[in-house]
C-alpha cells in the first residue's frame, strides 16, 4: 500500500483521495494497478479507477465502467471525466495545475484537471454543463493541492487574456513581487459563471509546499494523482 490519504470528504460522503511526493511519481502507481487495489481496499468493494489523457483542453468525457475496461492507449483525449457510477473512481494527475473535484446531490461527480489553459478555455463550466445534463442540480467543488499566486510567476499578455475573460481579481503578486496568475481565483470565478459558489479549496502550495512535485519550481518530472471516488467511502 503505497499511501493514498483522505484529502476530502463532500457533505454527502464522497471522498477525495490524493497522493504528494513520499509515494513517487503517481503515474506508475496508476499503470501498475496499484491505486485501483488500494481504493479497492479503502472502499470495502471493487472499484475502477479511470483516467484521462490529457491535453490542457476543454473536452470532457462521460465515463462508465467500460471505460475503466479500455487500455491506456485507447482513452480519447480531454481533461474532465464525469460519471454517476459509484463503482468508479476518477483520476486526475497533476504536478502544479489544479485537481478540481465536483459533486452533486444526485450522485453526479467529476474530476477535471485545470492548469490556466484548460480554465482560460473553459474547461470548469464545460464540466458542469455535462453534470447537469446527467442530472445535477446543486454542485460542490474541492480544490486540491496546487501552485499558488505567491509562486505562480506569469507572462503579462496571457495573464491579461485570463484578466479579460474572469476578471482583474485572477491577477496577484509573486512572493518576489512580479505579477503573478492566482489559478484558485480563476478557477473560483469560472465556476461562479455557471451559478457554483460552494467551493473549498487546499490551502497548499504545491511549489513552497515542501510536501509536493511542482513542475514550475524544480522542473519535477513527477505527477501527484487526486482520485475522486462516488458512493462513500469508509476511510
Ligand atoms: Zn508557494
Amino acid at each position: 500500500m503505497f499511501g493514498l490519504r483522505l484529502l476530502y470528504r463532500f457533505e454527502n460522503g464522497i471522498n477525495v483521495y490524493f497522493t504528494n511526493k513520499d509515494e513517487g511519481d503517481a503515474r506508475s502507481l496508476v499503470s501498475k494497478g496499484i491505486a485501483e487495489a488500494e481504493l479497492t481496499d479503502k472502499l470495502g468493494r471493487q472499484i475502477r479507477l479511470v483516467t484521462a489523457h490529457q491535453v490542457h483542453s476543454e473536452i470532457v468525457n462521460i465515463v462508465d465502467s467500460r471505460w475503466a475496461m479500455a487500455p491506456d492507449a485507447d482513452l480519447p483525449d480531454g481533461d474532465a471525466l464525469v460519471t454517476r457510477d459509484d463503482k468508479l473512481g476518477l483520476g486526475i494527475l497533476v504536478a502544479d495545475c489544479a485537481p478540481v473535484a465536483l459533486v452533486s446531490d444526485e450522485g453526479v461527480f467529476a474530476a477535471v484537471h485545470a492548469g490556466w489553459q484548460g480554465v482560460y478555455k473553459g474547461i470548469l463550466p464545460q464540466t458542469v454543463k455535462v453534470m447537469r445534463s446527467l442530472g445535477a442540480t446543486e454542485i460542490s467543488a474541492y480544490v486540491a493541492p496546487s501552485i499558488k499566486s505567491e509562486c505562480y510567476e506569469f507572462r503579462g499578455e496571457e495573464l491579461q487574456q485570463m484578466s479579460q475573460i474572469l476578471g482583474p481579481s485572477v491577477v496577484g503578486q509573486t512572493s518576489w513581487a512580479t505579477v503573478s496568475l492566482d489559478l484558485l481565483e480563476s478557477i473560483k470565478q469560472s465556476l461562479k459563471t455557471e451559478a457554483v459558489t460552494r467551493i473549498d479549496a487546499s490551502q497548499d502550495c504545491t511549489a513552497c509546499g515542501g510536501d509536493y512535485f511542482s513542475y514550475r519550481a524544480r522542473q519535477s518530472p513527477e505527477r501527484h494523482l487526486m482520485v475522486i471516488v462516488g458512493g462513500g467511502g469508509r476511510r
